[in-house]
């Protein structure tokens, strides 16, 4: 495998500079955390921001930088001038991308001057990575920064491998639409091969951006614009499970842990931490505890509230104004309830190393994490990760992407200080075999899809992706290929061909009952018939009667309803046979995310349906599961025409019809051909492209990729084959 430019906005370390030395520092934040851990186990080099502006470097520090950093961290810096750090990094991306994204429309600015610099900066990326790469690697960008860069690579190297994966949600389209330049950033992102989300919904928020925004519909996902194929898929975010997890064995998290222990003495501790910013909820969650401890107050004196706020972007204004309501509101509650020898909250507002922060939460009996929005929250699955003994609970807000795989904590809405009071009570009154229940099943699950998994998974699909498309490389019917078709035709005594009909042999129309053949058509198709040497197919998914008559002055046969009726020597006939279900291979990777995601269930490949069994699941979990394969299905499968039956303990996916490849390979199996013509238009026969053998002379009509070896650029084009195809 070639090797992974991770492209992200910072660089793994952070480059400060410290009575006149230069400092390399981790960078905080789940990106950078959980990339990092992959990049270890992976042939990985780094592209992104040192931290740095260009004007705090002369040229000898800029080269000694450059040097220890590729030399010690596999990173290569981009050098950024003050201005472009303020109006692209504390700009757009920090005052309109990131509060739109998050629905805090309130606090999102727009401005041109940013919007330019976010131009720029990608731009500034974009060398960057056009400096590094070489054939094979595959680039992997990340997060709202860069998300122009896609298409500006894509622009120099049309042939590059791309992910992209989004870090924050993607706002409904009603959202999404305030953005002036959102049309910009879409074309950006679809320059990619694939195009990952943490969740479901903000696949489908940004597959129906891309719809009605840009007018590309999506097929499983997967968006064809211009020469662009693009496929979006959820990919949740795992954390290094196993770290935090031994973690809980170093003699220094050990004594960290004590220390915490000794200093909140006998009380029962609630953890809270976040970056210090408006989306993570801070000032609701204070307001709920302090409901809380007036509605328990039997409560006051036992537990403490550790509130850990890492530092952030403090020069944007609402982070700063934010950190001024912190400060207060934090006065407030210790000044009302505090007593002699305790106080409610115990509040640190720095970044945590490693250590300390694992101390924290293996001292902590409750992790309170209530974002109001949050793209996914990897602060959730790490506190449960240190979870050794099974002890703590979890009460996490429903608006973190990390919701939809945490079932099993104390979900709650981070906006209702009530309900948050109640999980404050639940938690703190809970029996320690419940939690010790919940915490394994999660446990399980982080373990099994971690931050390893994830990264190979998005990985894959990417080179799977690749490799699909590779292989998909439709040329055009030129000169020399036409003249072999032509030879090979006239050489030939048993062809099939088979022939699409709206779209291939008739343009559309608005009515469609207005489409019939027109007589030159007919002259076309009566020909090709009158040679005894030929069996000609059309095949269509209209009624037989219509085509029965449209057709009837010719010899062709048919196949009409979908493959439901084929007219074979001049008899229509229920056609009962099924060949292969090409579907399976893509409905598959999604029932075993949902195995990946729910232990126990499994998913049974059948003849003509595929089946997620869910019987040895765990019951409340399978439920939950069952729910979301059934609404993240519906879409697929209405495009893909596929039932879905709902079963005892189980969920079948099934063919609703027989598809263009089944029918075309009723016909392929009837003898041996010297010669096979394929021609079509849309995705139904891509079906039938991919049954068909390699010999075949598989023809697309229009521009999108396809599966097709050829390219015809219009109907008049495919008739005059057809036409010309025995002079
Ligand atoms: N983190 C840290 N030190 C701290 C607080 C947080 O290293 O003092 C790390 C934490 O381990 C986690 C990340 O920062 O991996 C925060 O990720 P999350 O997805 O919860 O929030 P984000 O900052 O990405 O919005």
């Amino acid at each position: 495998m070639g090797r992974v430019i991770i492209v992200t906005n910072r660089l793994p370390v952070t480059v400060q500079k410290r009575r006149g030395k230069y400092t390399f520092q981790p960078s905080i934040g789940g990106v950078a955390t959980g990339l990092s851990s992959v990049c270890d186990k992976q042939n990985c080099l780094w592209i992104g921001w040192s931290g740095l502006s260009k004007q705090a470097l002369d040229s000898s520090a800029k080269r000694s930088i450059q040097a220890k950093l590729a030399k010690q961290h596999n990173s290569y810096p981009v050098f950024l001038d003050k201005r472009d750090v303020n109006s692209h990094y504390y700009g757009f991306c920090n005052n309109t991308l990131w509060p739109l994204f998050h629905c805090f429309t309130q606090h999102a600015n727009y401005s041109k001057q940013w919007w330019e610099s976010y131009q720029r900066v990608n731009e500034l990326y974009a060398k960057a990575v056009l400096a590094k790469v070489k054939p094979g690697d595959t680039i992997w960008i990340h997060d709202y920064h860069l998300m122009l860069l896609p298409k500006l690579i894509r622009e120099k190297l049309p042939k590059a491998n791309i992910g992209f994966f989004l870090h924050i949600p993607f706002p409904p389209l009603e959202i999404y639409r305030m953005l002036p330049w959102r049309k910009e950033i879409l074309a950006g992102l679809l320059s990619a091969d694939l195009v990952g989300f943490h969740t479901y919904d903000y696949v489908q928020n940004f597959l129906d951006s891309v719809h009605r925004l840009l007018g590309y519909e999506h097929h499983l996902g997967s968006i064809v614009s211009g020469e662009n194929i693009t496929k979006v898929d959820a990919f949740p975010m795992g954390i290094d499970y196993n770290r935090f997890a031994q973690a809980t064995e170093l003699p220094q998290v050990a004594q960290e842990t004590d220390k915490i222990r000794q200093k909140v003495g006998e009380c029962q501790l609630i953890l809270s931490v976040d970056r210090l910013d408006y989306t993570k909820g801070i000032l609701e969650r204070l307001d709920a505890f302090s409901y809380f401890l007036d509605q328990n107050p039997q409560y006051i004196g036992k537990v403490t509230l550790i509130l850990v706020a890492v530092p952030s972007r403090t020069r944007i204004e609402n982070y700063s104004l934010l950190k001024k309501q912190l400060d207060e509101k934090i006065s407030q509650i210790n000044g009302k309830y505090s007593e002699v020898d305790w106080i409610p909250i115990w509040y640190l507002y720095r970044s945590l190393p490693f250590e300390k922060l694992v101390a924290f939460y293996r001292a902590a009996d409750i992790a309170l994490i209530t974002p109001l929005r949050d793209g996914m929250n990897l602060i959730a699955k790490e506190y449960i990760a240190t979870k050794k003994d099974g002890r703590g609970v979890l009460i996490l807000s429903e608006m973190a992407g990390t919701a939809n795989e945490l079932r099993e904590a104390l979900i709650v809405n981070p906006n209702d200080k009530r309900q948050i009071s109640k999980a404050l009570r639940r938690a703190l009154e809970m029996p320690v075999a419940e939690q010790k229940e919940h915490n394994r099943i999660i446990q399980k699950r982080l373990q099994s899809y971690d931050v390893t998994k994830w990264a190979k998974d998005f990985l894959d699909n990417l080179s799977d992706l690749k490799k699909a498309q590779q292989k998909s490389r439709t040329k055009d019917l030129d000169e020399s290929a036409w003249t072999k078709l032509k030879k090979q035709y006239r050489r030939s005594q048993h062809r099939l061909i088979l022939l699409d009909y709206d779209g291939t042999l008739v343009s559309f129309v608005d009515d469609p009952d207005k489409a019939q053949p027109d007589q030159k058509l007919l002259e076309i198709i009566k020909s090709l018939t009158d040679d005894k040497h030929n069996r000609v197919v059309v095949i269509s998914g209209r009624d037989r009667h219509t085509m029965g008559e449209w057709l009837q002055e010719t010899k062709a046969e048919m196949s009409a309803e979908h493959g439901v009726w084929v007219k074979e020597k001049g008899r229509w006939q229920k056609a009962v046979d099924l060949s292969s279900a090409s579907w399976m291979k893509k409905i598959k990777p999604i029932l075993e995310q949902y195995v990946d995601r729910t232990p126990g269930s499994f998913v049974e490949v059948k003849d003509y349906s595929l089946a997620w069994h869910y019987r040895k699941a765990d019951p409340k979990l399978a439920l939950i599961r069952r729910k979301e394969l059934l609404e993240n299905c519906a879409q697929v499968t209405n495009t893909l025409d596929l039932d879905i039956l709902e079963g005892n303990k189980v969920i079948e996916i099934k063919s609703a019809d027989i598809n263009k490849g089944r029918i075309a390979s009723r016909w392929l199996d009837k003898r041996r051909w010297d010669f096979i013509l394929a021609i079509g238009d849309d995705r139904t026969d891509e079906d039938m492209f991919s049954v068909m053998p390699k010999s075949a002379y598989t023809i697309k009509v229009g521009a999108e990729h396809s599966q097709a070896s050829w390219r015809v650029k219009s109907v008049a084009e495919a008739r005059e084959l057809l036409e010309n195809i025995g002079v």
